[in-house]
């Protein structure tokens, strides 16, 4: 489904993706880890070009994604992506937030959409927001709203940078149950978190990243019981 080939990325001649290959299949879901600065956000910034990048190719369903280029409307509606912090539209409704894009974008029938949102609402808990606006909601809900939001578009993949990171501890859980429910349907994900143990429970592939490069990559049960660097080794110290 997507593929990376070589990605180098650099900022003011700092080298941040340094030659990296990945290639994501249909329904997979890849943790990417590892310390801060390593390039995580650049790599997910990259993938949903976001970024100039100054070497190698990134390909979605065979297509080329490109930085700039004159498809890249079209073909960003193929990757939804949620950051750690909302961003959603605050003098907008939850519902008007879910619906604008695939109706404005996607040209989509608003009461389709609607139907498709108050499901999608419902599924993660939060039927009864449809009318409310961010700044009405705790930090846990404006984030499965972000999720919402996403998947409301059809996505082919979704991008989730540290979407817990912003949050109490008490509402990370119920999001972090949002995106278990999205890989047990079989959605083809690549997921950035510093949550282990979920990264265990969610991942069907687990990349270390340090210093640009993939150092690790294996299933979960491997990385996080038997890591063969000692980068990683240290890296997953921290939190135990
Ligand atoms: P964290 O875990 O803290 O979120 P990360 O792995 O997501 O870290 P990135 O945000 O991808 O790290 O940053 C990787 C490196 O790129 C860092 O050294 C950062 O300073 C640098 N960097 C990121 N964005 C820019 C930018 N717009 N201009 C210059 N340098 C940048
Ligand atoms: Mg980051």
């Amino acid at each position: 489904l997507l593929n990376v080939k070589n990605l180098t990325k650099k900022f003011e001649g700092h080298t941040i993706l340094d030659g990296m290959d990945l290639e994501i299949k249909q329904g997979e879901v890849v943790v990417v880890v590892g310390p801060s600065g390593c390039g995580k956000s650049t790599l997910l910034r990259c993938i949903n070009a976001l970024e100039p990048i100054q070497g190698g190719e990134i390909r979605l369903q065979g297509d080329l994604v490109e930085y700039g280029s004159k498809n890249l409307a079209s073909l960003r509606q193929k990757i939804g992506m949620v950051f750690q912090s909302y961003e959603l539209f605050p003098h907008l409704t939850v519902m008007d937030n879910i619906t604008l894009a695939p109706t404005k974008v996607q040209k989509r029938k608003k009461e389709e959409v609607k139907e498709e949102a108050m499901q999608l609402l419902e599924r993660v808990g939060l039927a009864d927001k449809e009318n409310s606006y961010p700044r009405q909601l705790s930090g846990g809900q404006k984030q499965r709203v972000a999720i919402v939001r996403a998947l409301c578009m059809h996505p082919e993949i979704l991008l989730f940078d540290e979407v817990t990171a912003a949050l109490d501890p008490e509402m990370v859980r119920e999001v972090l149950d949002v995106m278990l429910d999205l890989a047990k349907q079989g959605r083809t994900m690549i997921i950035v978190t510093h949550e282990m143990q979920f990264a265990k429970a969610v991942a069907d592939r687990v990349i270390f990243l340090d210093q640009g490069k993939i150092v690790e990559e294996d299933a979960p049960e491997v990385f996080f019981e038997n890591p063969k660097t000692e980068r990683a080794k240290q890296f997953l110290n921290v939190f135990t």
